[in-house]
């Protein structure tokens, strides 16, 4: 049963526990939040969002995470960040937070089946690459079909490969990937790229780089691994197959920050705004990792975000205990 509460923005649930600190996100970021103040004594809830672990469950193996020499796969890094945490007894819900209310302490944090409140929250929910839309995209993610050319690229040598997108990101990948590529294509959407003006002559200037433009991605095929893609013509609706061995996807990321609209400040494309490194426009709500970061976007960078939110924690919690107590 619940009731609703006119103060506060969210309906209140019987079953209610209280925590030091929340974390919403179990990617990187939030789990090494969760390491860094369960082992500091705060008693910590990690609530997982709707992808257990993040972004690294959909990769295969990762060569860049430091103190793996010979790789590790993304579900078993995960999976052992987890059981890091919950070894200082951080507890990890998997669960999905769907309201928040931060205008009122102890803050409120609602999931699909229990209430929380805490003292203070740690947002880790990260962005989610956009995605073409293609049933066949789905198939073959993570085998020939990725969102990172930092994290796969290197598992691409010697391949035919197409990059989709126009923006800066499109193009860092494109030129990235010829380190290793035999070539690149550029399928692109328009006939004109929305990257910045020095990405565009690199990328023009690169010889392992071509454009194919005004075109779409319809389908991705193959056996094991991708081998066959085939484009359209937005104007002349002709097709085109391609045999490649690998198709990166870059048109974008979106941050996952549809719960605190409302808030928190977020920036003209919906990422978290931070002051003083993890703070966000609330006092007592800290940022880390991708949801605020849009520049660089790896594992180890949100695992440091993580690291430096939970310390935040550790010092506005002993600072608000000092003040309530003197
Ligand atoms: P973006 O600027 O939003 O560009 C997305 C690209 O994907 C656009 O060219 C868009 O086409 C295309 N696109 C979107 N949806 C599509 C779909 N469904 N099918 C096919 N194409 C689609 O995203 P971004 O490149 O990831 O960059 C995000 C932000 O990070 C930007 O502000 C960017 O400047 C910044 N960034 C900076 C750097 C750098 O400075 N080194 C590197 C990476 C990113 P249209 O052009 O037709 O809309």
């Amino acid at each position: 049963m619940m009731a609703t509460d006119i103060k506060s923005d969210i309906p209140k649930q019987e079953k209610k526990r209280k925590y030091d600190v929340v974390i919403l996100g179990s990617g990187p970021a939030g789990l090494t939040a969760a390491i860094y103040t369960a082992r500091a004594k705060l008693q910590t809830l990690v609530i997982s969002g709707n992808l257990p672990g993040g972004q690294l469950m959909t990769t295969s193996d990762v060569e860049n995470f430091p103190g793996f020499p010979t790789s590790i796969l993304g579900p078993e890094l995960m999976m052992n960040i987890r059981q890091q945490a919950e070894r200082f007894e951080a507890v990890v819900l998997d669960d999905i937070a769907t309201q928040v209310d931060f205008k009122h302490e102890p803050f409120r944090i609602l999931t699909t089946s229990t209430e929380f409140e805490t003292d203070a929250v740690i947002v880790a929910t990260g962005a989610s690459p956009r995605k073409l839309g293609l049933k066949s995209e789905e198939t073959f993610g993570g085998k020939g079909v990725s969102y990172c050319a930092t994290c796969d690229g290197p598992f691409f040598k010697d391949k035919d490969l197409i990059v989709v997108g126009g923006g800066d990101s499109a193009l860092e990948e494109a030129i990235f990937l010829t380190k290793f590529a035999k070539n690149v294509k550029l399928v692109h959407r328009r006939d004109k790229l929305r990257a910045s003006r020095i990405l565009q002559e690199r990328a023009f200037d690169n010889p392992k780089i071509d454009f194919l433009w005004n075109s779409v991605i319809t389908d991705i095929s193959g056996d094991k691994k991708v081998h066959v893609v085939i484009t359209q013509d937005v104007e002349s609706n002709e097709t085109r197959k391609f045999d490649v061995g690998g198709i990166f996807i870059a048109i974008g990321h979106d941050p996952n920050t549809q719960i605190f609209k409302g808030q928190l400040d977020m920036d003209d494309i919906n990422y978290l705004k931070v002051r003083n490194h993890t703070y966000t426009s609330v006092e007592g709500v800290f940022a880390a990792g991708d949801v605020h970061d849009h520049r660089y976007r790896q594992a180890v960078t949100a695992a440091g975000f993580g690291c430096m939110a939970a310390i935040d924690v550790v010092k506005y919690l002993e600072e608000k205990h000092y003040k309530s107590t003197n």
